[in-house]
């Protein structure tokens, strides 16, 4: 991880440069803020930095055998502790490093990421992700093995605010008191739930949310959006990138799901037998999931035209394109057919939850449509 691919956060790069090169390098130290301003990133940075053999002014080499190394989160002397679920299973998983392979995967998707994103990841986002009491002794082992080859060896606790109580307890000696050349390096959502002998035990950072203009940057560059729609998400995103990504997701899919409405209206309305193939071969394209959102979309969508009859000037609850389309379309559905239309939508929905090939579903909701809006 390089300094430069993390977002904004400029003077918080400067301040741990600086110190690194001056040699002040706390051995415990606690990267605080909210979630998606980039503490992991920023922590993971600093540590590649610190070890680096040929490091320039502002960044990492990311060349040397350390950086090599670094760069695959495979460096021998580095660590990672982070939330896990316990797992009963066949091969049990009861500590950090039986999740290891899967942790790694998941930051090299990208290292701004949430504990829910983690837990949904390893497939138990209905548990609660903790680090165990067993997980001190792991701690305890690695950090009194030899250092193999670096200069630091780096112990990185995600969220240690999900640790409990006995485990941190256990760290408190050695955290206080670290083998030689040893750093820790905790980040954190909420520095408050930590117990307070740790947090006493550790400089803290305050990361502060990214600043607008470097997000929108940021976004621009990323998500293929224009300046203007940039900047709206940044102001809005509150300093945090991953809600940024959110919004901006969230909007890809809504557009995704209006122009896949007026394709299958279009078609169902002309009654054009091979447009209506198409249309629904498309839809059936998607994934299940998205198609159960698109169906629950069109539904809102019916409503909400249906609604807008008795007054035209009220469509407040529709973007402008929806709105735009609705214009000519709303008059279609009326008191007649809305409960055909929401019937129809309804149980193409239940028949994608029960597994029916999607394209027939979708052929099939079309044919039904052409009657209904004659109605
Ligand atoms: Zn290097």
């Amino acid at each position: 991880m390089f300094f430069r691919d993390i977002i904004g956060q400029n003077d918080v790069k400067e301040q741990l440069i600086n110190s690194a090169k001056k040699g002040i390098i706390p051995h415990a130290q606690l990267f605080c803020g909210q979630e998606g301003v980039g503490k992991f990133p920023l922590a993971l940075a600093y540590a590649q930095y610190l070890n680096c053999e040929d490091p320039s002014e502002t960044d990492s080499c990311g060349k040397c055998p350390s950086c090599v190394k670094y760069n695959h989160l495979v460096h021998p002397d580095l660590h990672f502790v982070f939330p896990i679920v316990k797992k009963a299973a066949k091969k049990k998983k009861e500590v950090c490093d039986d999740y290891i392979t899967e942790w790694r995967e998941f930051i090299r998707q990208s290292c701004y990421f949430s504990f829910s994103r983690w837990l949904g990841y390893i497939d138990v986002e209905n548990s609660q992700g903790l680090i165990y009491s067993k997980e001190s002794e792991e701690i305890i082992r690695k950090l009194s093995l030899r250092i193999y080859e670096a200069r630091y060896k780096v112990m990185i606790i995600w969220l240690p605010e999900k640790m409990h109580e006995s485990c941190a307890n256990k760290l408190l000696k050695i955290i206080e008191e670290p083998t030689d050349n040893t750093i820790f390096l905790l980040v954190s959502n909420m520095p408050d739930h930590i117990i307070t002998t740790i947090q006493s035990r550790c400089q803290r950072i305050n990361i502060h949310g990214v600043e607008e203009k470097e997000m929108a940057r940021a976004l621009e560059a990323a998500c293929n959006i224009t300046p203007e729609d940039a900047a709206s998400v940044s102001r809005l995103a509150n300093g945090s990138y991953l809600k940024a990504m959110e919004t901006i997701s969230l909007n890809e899919e809504l557009k995704m799901f209006f122009n896949l409405f007026v394709r299958m209206m279009r078609a169902s309305y002309a009654r054009n037998i091979k447009e209506i193939k198409t249309a629904s071969n498309e839809i059936a394209g998607v994934g299940r999931e998205n198609q159960k959102g698109f169906l629950q979309y069109s539904q809102r969508l019916i409503r909400e035209y249906f609604a807008s009859n008795f007054n035209q000037a009220k469509m407040v609850y529709l973007t402008q394109d929806e709105a735009g389309f609705g214009m000519r379309f709303a008059p279609f559905i009326n008191e007649r057919n809305i409960i055909g239309f929401m019937n129809e939508l309804a149980l193409a929905e239940q028949h994608i939850e029960q597994n029916v090939n999607a394209k027939m579903v979708f052929f099939d909701l079309c044919l039904k449509i052409t009657m209904l809006i004659k109605q």
